[in-house]
């Protein structure tokens, strides 16, 4: 209707809604007085009470008739309250670009039209409603909305939006057209539109379904004793995309899950609802159903949060996933999906749980907090899983077991109360360019044959070691950063074997790389350095293969084999380890060749304590100590080494060992190239030394006590005499230069040609030294003493030095040989009651404290107990 002010006509005819006290005012007489009281001379406040009391449709035509009614008509109160009283809704709605519907927020801001309500309110008009308030459907009535009890009703009435007041309805609808579905109160809130059933279920959608919408409903299938409900919440079948959004959705149904999704074509889009509580699984997708699941919470069901199995192919992001009893995801049988920046959290059991031929993928999701592991994939399940945070799980981070072969690449995972990745059961697995770092057990384990692929990860800073593989692990392990590990970098132990190349293994508070228990493998091209134990150690029957590394800068030794240790060392590189750069001790028998083992603190080689092994062509020079040092009945084959530039002799044989030199080319070390104690008897063939400095020699024929040319530092080789008058009670070894100038007249013995330095020279004796200015002599502090150091170090193999000396059962014999081979002078003798030689070589000689350092001084018995003490320590370094 439009009014003309220029046409008498009976308005009070159109304005049917007034009320009857307006209808009977005079105005009805269409003057043009009349006409210009109402358009002018009435005042707004009674023109927009009028207006109160007009429908919504009138409003509009009214608006037309004028500037001034128009202003009036768009009052946002008087659109405020017909929201209020028609939609029943306590703010505006809107539709977004994607379809949903949105609360309009109500705080005015830049841009926000006043007239809002107004805007809003075309969205809901052609709605139909469901309300079981009696009053309400009246007055609904009257306004000319057509209104129903229930939904089913509604549907019938092919109603195109539903509004379905606040209250309870018991509904079972199957949805058959396109329609839309929204309750007017938030789910949650006292005015929340509960739709329930007990037994059947609630939506279901067919094919006509199309786009139907389902809003602001709180959805719940109650429990019934009586019945056993089969019933699910939702139920979207084949080819069917409805949207859900914003509802609260809850079963206590028998039925598998609360939201149940199946078939082709299935593609709904369930956006901010909640699925919680339920009990059985929250979403189950599956049968090639997709969709799109976005910024749901999934939480405190009794199963598992999602499943998607059977070729099921959601899109799933920005949900929270939490507090479950089971997994969060179980993505099984076939079932795919994509799943982003989900928060993943406080389950029961993993996070997301890969199983049987599933193949998700993941991205930037957050997985933490889980009870027991991140990622679980087994039973050859697949999967992508990129640029996740895994961490702070109670089991490993990512597991992989049972012919799993996932890809876990660009994860940060960390802060794990178990290891970070476990592979395990013959798992297997893409793992690359992972950070992983801070987690109470290993950074990866390799487990039972399992055999992954591990490249460019950085693994460091974790509380036990980086890489363990055992139980006949595999895996090709290649160009990781594996540091900063408070155990060993690498465990390599019982029958495994991988390929380890290009990794760099630096820093570690333990081992570089620790083969143990028949741990075998190739370690190839790694850089491994500044560990503070060994670089690399192999010991009890583990026989490796090492080639191409380089092992320096460790606080210790560069490798170290042990207790029947085996293995090929081939071309590495060995320097500026603080003790030799490599051992070989105990009943260990490894193969080196063409190794360049130089610029070490202390000797090269050191073999002792039944150490054997096949050395060939290696280079070994530049090293502070003995090039070569034998000891205490080991047997070696050296073949065609070099060994030169050394900074004291560059073979030392002696306690009881031998083995065979062959062809070894011995030049320009300090000392004599080849030194064999008293006793000792290696086969010697065609070695050649020359050009070496015979610095022992000189000092002797120079008068110098040899103190003077060895400090406390390395042990020169030489004749050693004892005092009994200076040592009734102990025996100390003098050079013979004291022994003729600061012994003389004293009772003296020869003792034999032996590793000793002279401890007349050192302070060790009541005397003092002639030949050594009291300056250079070191201080006798117990405190300092090396050799309570050395045991305190559990790694420190050092100690050796010292114990072969004592250890030595020498048989008395005062017989004394002597032979010369090619250049070098060779004294060998024996005697009996060798001494112990200053075992407590330490720094700062004083008389106030030699009688100190006697005490201190050890027996052989002592010494031998400790030995034991530092094997035991060795074994169980790194467990
Ligand atoms: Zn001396
Ligand atoms: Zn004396
Ligand atoms: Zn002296």
């Amino acid at each position: 209707m439009r009014l003309n002010k220029t046409v008498s006509t009976n308005i009070v005819l159109s304005v049917d809604s007034l009320p009857h006290n307006v209808i009977n005012t005079p105005i009805a007489t269409a003057t043009e007085i009349s006409m210009n009281y109402l358009q002018k001379l009435i005042p707004d406040e009674v023109l927009l009470k009028i207006c109160h009391y007009v429908r919504p449709k009138d409003l509009c035509r009214l608006a037309c008739t004028c500037k001034r009614i128009y202003e009036i008509c768009e009052d946002n109160k008087l659109w405020e309250r017909l929201h209020r009283q028609i939609y029943t809704l306590d703010y505006p709605l809107q539709k977004t670009k994607n379809n949903l519907y949105e609360v309009v927020s109500l705080i005015s801001g830049p841009g926000r039209p006043e007239t809002y309500w107004k805007k809003f309110f075309p969205l809901l008009y052609g709605a139909h409603h469901v309300s079981k308030d009696q009053q309400l459907s009246r007055q609904l009535q009257h306004l000319g909305r057509k209104c129903y009890g229930s939904i089913e009703e509604a549907l019938n009435n092919k109603a195109p939006i539903i509004l379905v007041h606040s209250g309870t309805y018991e509904e079972s609808v199957e949805v058959n057209h396109q329609v839309t579905i929204i309750g007017t109160g938030i789910p949650g809130t006292p005015s929340e539109t509960c739709i329930t059933n007990t037994s059947k279920t609630i939506f279901r959608f067919g094919p006509q379904a199309a786009k139907s919408i389902i809003a602001f409903l709180s959805i719940s299938i109650l429990r019934d004793e009586a019945s056993s409900s089969v019933g699910y919440c939702l139920d979207v079948g084949q080819d069917s995309s409805p949207i859900i959004q914003n509802c609260h959705i809850t079963s206590k149904s028998t039925c598998v899950a609360a939201v149940h999704v199946h078939g082709p074509g299935s593609s709904p889009k369930v956006v901010r609802c909640k699925i919680s509580e339920c009990n059985n699984v929250g979403l189950y997708i599956h049968d090639g159903a997709q969709g799109v699941f976005e910024d749901n919470e999934i939480s405190s069901n009794r199963l598992a949060g999602v499943w998607v199995k059977t070729q099921a192919n959601p899109i799933m992001k920005r949900n929270e996933i939490c507090h479950g009893k089971d997994a969060g995801f179980f993505i099984f049988d076939g079932g795919m999906g994509y799943y982003e920046e989900n928060n993943v959290h406080s389950n029961r059991i993993a996070g997301i749980e890969v199983r049987s031929e599933a193949n998700p993928t993941v991205v930037r999701c957050h997985i933490h907090h889980g009870f027991t592991g991140g990622i679980y994939v087994h039973d050859s399940g697949r999967g992508e899983f990129l640029c996740n945070q895994i961490h702070s799980n109670t089991f490993a981070g990512v597991w992989v077991t049972s012919g799993s072969n996932p890809t876990i690449k660009d994860n940060n995972i960390y802060h794990g109360e178990q290891g970070g990745i476990y592979v395990f059961g013959e798992g297997r697995g893409l793992i690359e360019n992972n950070d992983i770092y801070g987690n109470a057990l290993a950074g990866i384990q390799i487990r039972s044959n399992s055999n992954p692929i591990v490249r460019k990860n950085r693994i460091h800073h974790g509380k036990h070691g980086g890489i363990y593989i055992h139980e006949c692990g595999m895996g090709l392990i290649e160009d990781n950063e594996i540091y900063g590990n408070t155990l060993a970098g690498i465990w390599i132990t019982t029958g495994s074997a991988p390929i380890l190349r290009l990794n760099r293994i630096h820093s570690g508070k333990q081992v570089g790389v620790y083969f143990y228990d028949k741990g075998c493998g190739t370690l190839e091209n790694n850089e491994i350095y500044n560990h503070k134990y060994s670089g690399i150690q192999i010991r009890s029957g583990s026989s490796p293969v090492i080639r191409k590394n380089k092992i320096w800068g460790g606080k210790n030794g560069g490798v170290l084999i042990y207790n029947g240790g085996l293995g090929i060392l081939e071309d590495n590189e060995i320097f500026d380890n603080a003790m030799a750069g490599v051992w070989i001790k105990t009943e260990s028998n490894p193969i080196l060749r063409r190794n360049k083992i130089h610029d070490g603190h202390e000797g090269g080689i050191c073999i002792f304590n039944n150490g054997k092994g096949l050395l060939e062509d290696n280079d070994i020079f530049r090293n502070a100590l003995t090039g070569v040092l034998i000891s205490s009945q080991s047997f070696p084959v050296l073949r065609r080494n070099r060994i030169f530039q050394g900074g004291a002799a560059g073979i030392e044989i002696t306690n009881g060992a031998g083995g065979v030199l062959e062809r070894n080319e011995i030049f320009n070390n300090k000392f004599d190239g080849i030194c064999l104690a008293t006793g000792v008897e290696p086969k010697l063939i065609d070695n050649n030394c020359h050009d070496n400095k015979e610095e022992l020699s000189e000092a002797i024929e120079e008068g110098k006590c040899l103190y003077q040319v060895s400090g406390n530092a390395c042990y020169p080789m030489h004749d050693f005499y004892k005092c009994v008058t200076c040592s009734s009670t102990e025996n100390l070894a003098i050079c013979v230069n004291c022994i003729k100038k600061c012994h003389q007249g004293h009772e003296v013995q020869f003792v034999r040609h032996d590793r000793f330095f002279c401890d007349c020279g050192a302070g060790t004796t009541p005397n003092c030294c002639q030949l050594v200015p009291s300056s250079q002599s070191p201080t006798r502090d117990v405190t300092n003493n090396n050799n309570t150091q050395q045991h305190q170090n559990k790694n420190n193999n050092n100690t050796t030095n010292n114990s072969n000396r004592k250890r030595k059962s020498a048989t008395s014999s005062r017989t004394r040989t002597t032979r010369t081979l090619k250049r070098n002078k060779v004294a060998s003798t024996t005697t009996s009651n060798t001494s112990t030689n200053s075992a407590s070589a330490s720094n700062n000689s004083s008389t106030s404290t030699r009688s100190k350092t006697r005490n201190q001084r050890r027996n052989a018995s002592q010494l031998d107990n400790e030995n034991q003490q530092l094997e035991q320590s060795l074994s169980v370094e790194g467990n």
